[in-house]
């Protein structure tokens, strides 16, 4: 067998292994407050630069940035009522304002609130409230603001970045004068992330509404992006909410129309957050560790000096640093070459496995020889090919082969997916292909169904019971009659159905 770097591997143990990347790729750390992750420098590196993309879309889209209180009274969040529903079982409650000795000399919670506040799992009553005062007239809208931002909510079960309690996120929240204007946003706001998923963090997403059962609470329609992991389960990678009237109506967001009409805004609300992270590293990763598309790497080569005394060191070095000049010259997506120069004290090997389980695109190894030739002996992570290239050939073909890295990684994930996703139109079928015969059986199980479907609670309860959900109802397969898998039923509905993150 051969060694890799990450144990267990992914066939063995794919929860594991997940956890010995990020440990091995030193990305993020469980922290001593449960379900709250502490993000490593290398880890904040790549949530800066996807929010630097993801903040340059949202700008180009006409929107801006703004910043919102953490606490939420309890009775903004109280005013609708699916929306609290929904969030009541993940509220973080703050209830007392002062710490006071008691008579142990042990601090205590001292002075009450007159009315608790709610630590914000989302935004939408906090900013509606402002809205609600912005908003008189036509004129003042549309209303297109983002945050960035934390939130939380209580999870019960938490995985690094996937699914913690604390997530740092972005929150979009429009206001309109029209419903079709707020329809045009919610889908433009869900392609913009299918753009940034497919386009930056090489990811395929399918785009698609979701059930009513699995709609954010309070809106009319929610929509998603559905990416597929490496052991074929689903991750929701973003979500955008159509929010018809129902937080203008909760909220007083009113405005006179052109007639002199008093109307109601109509609101969208969109987000992703510090789970892309989880899907990038889940989408590319291999049994040697991280692997990131260029794009979003924090750097996009590491240059590893190599010498045996002062002499080389005092040629090496300076050939490295004027090298490293010369690529940050170069430009790839729009931002020059990120470059980071390795020149510490440690084994060679160890150095570079120490670049290969951080996922660094590109690793260079440059001593005597090399300069010798004028070149450096050229590795690539996601391949793994290694050659020696003449210096001013590298300088010359930096961006190609980033992009050349970050095509593979794309194509690599949407053969995948295709490889791993069936129609399927009867429901023993689609129980087989969720189910191994025995333990041991080796054929690949389960992926992504397209199947037709009618929404009820009993067909919500057998999915269940299989430890099945239905993702999305994918945008531009509506329209194909069928008879629903589970009732027999005509039903014009398809959906994605797989196993989930
Ligand atoms: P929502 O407001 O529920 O539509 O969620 C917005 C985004 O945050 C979606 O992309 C979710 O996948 C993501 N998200 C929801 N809960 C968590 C969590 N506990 N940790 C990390 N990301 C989350």
């Amino acid at each position: 067998m051969a060694k890799t770097a990450i144990t267990p591997t992914r066939a063995d143990d794919y929860p594991e292994w997940y956890q010995q990347v990020i440990k091995a790729a030193d990305l993020a750390e469980n922290s001593d407050v449960r379900g709250c992750m502490v993000i490593k420098p290398w880890g904040w590196g790549i949530w800066e630069n996807i929010q630097r993309v993801l903040d340059g879309m949202f700008k180009d889209t006409g929107h801006e940035n703004a910043y919102f209180p953490l606490f939420i009274p309890l009775s903004f969040l109280q005013k609708e009522a699916d929306h609290v529903e929904g969030f009541a079982k993940e509220c973080a409650v703050v209830t007392h304002h002062r710490l006071q000795p008691d008579a142990n000399g042990k601090l205590q919670p001292a002075s009450p609130l007159e009315e608790p506040l709610i630590v914000r799992p989302t935004s939408e009553t906090i900013i509606g409230a402002m809205y609600a005062k912005w908003v008189q007239s036509y004129r003042d809208l549309p209303i297109l603001i983002n945050q960035w931002a934390n939130v939380v909510r209580w999870e019960m079960r938490t995985r690094l970045f996937l699914r913690t309690t604390e997530f740092l996120w972005q929150e979009g929240h429009t206001a309109h004068a029209t419903e079709a204007e707020a329809r045009e946003e919610t889908m433009k706001m869900l392609d913009v992330y299918a753009d940034f998923a497919e386009n930056y963090m090489a990811m395929p997403v399918i785009k698609g509404e979701k059930t009513a059962g699995e709609r954010f609470p309070g809106a009319v329609a929610t929509y998603s992006i559905e990416a597929m992991m490496q052991d074929r389960k689903a991750l929701q990678a973003g979500t955008s909410h159509f929010l018809g009237q129902n937080f203008s109506k909760a909220q007083g967001i009113k405005f006179q129309d052109q007639n002199g009409t008093e109307q109601l805004a109509w609101t969208t609300s969109w987000g992703v957050s510090t789970r892309l992270i989880g899907g990038l590293i889940m989408t590319h990763s291999d049994d040697d560790g991280l692997v990131l598309p260029p794009k979003l790497a924090p750097k996009h080569i590491v240059l590893l000096p190599i010498y045996r005394n002062d002499e080389e060191k005092a040629a090496v070095l300076p050939y490295v640093q004027s090298l490293k000049k010369e690529l940050e010259a170069q430009l790839f997506a729009e931002t020059k070459i990120r470059v980071h120069i390795d020149d510490r004290d440690i084994r060679g090997g160890d150095k570079v496995w120490y670049h290969i389980k951080r996922g660094v695109p590109l690793r260079a190894e440059i001593g005597p020889k090399d300069i010798a030739k004028n070149g450096v002996f050229l590795a690539r992570r996601d391949t793994g090919e290694k050659a020696g290239v003449e210096r001013s050939e590298l300088v010359a073909t930096i961006a190609a082969r980033l992009q050349a890295i970050q095509d593979n990684l794309f194509q690599k994930a949407l053969k995948m997916r295709e490889e791993n996703t069936r129609t399927i139109d009867n429901l023993d079928e689609l129980l087989a292909w969720f189910t191994p015969k025995n333990e041991k059986d080796p054929e690949i199980h389960g992926g992504y169904a397209l199947c037709h479907f009618t929404e009820n609670k009993e067909v919500d309860a057998l999915l269940k019971q299989h430890k099945l959900t239905i993702r999305n109802m994918p945008l531009g397969l509506e329209d194909v009659p069928g008879k629903c898998i589970f009732t027999g039923q005509p039903t014009s509905k398809r959906a994605i159905i797989a196993k989930s993150y």
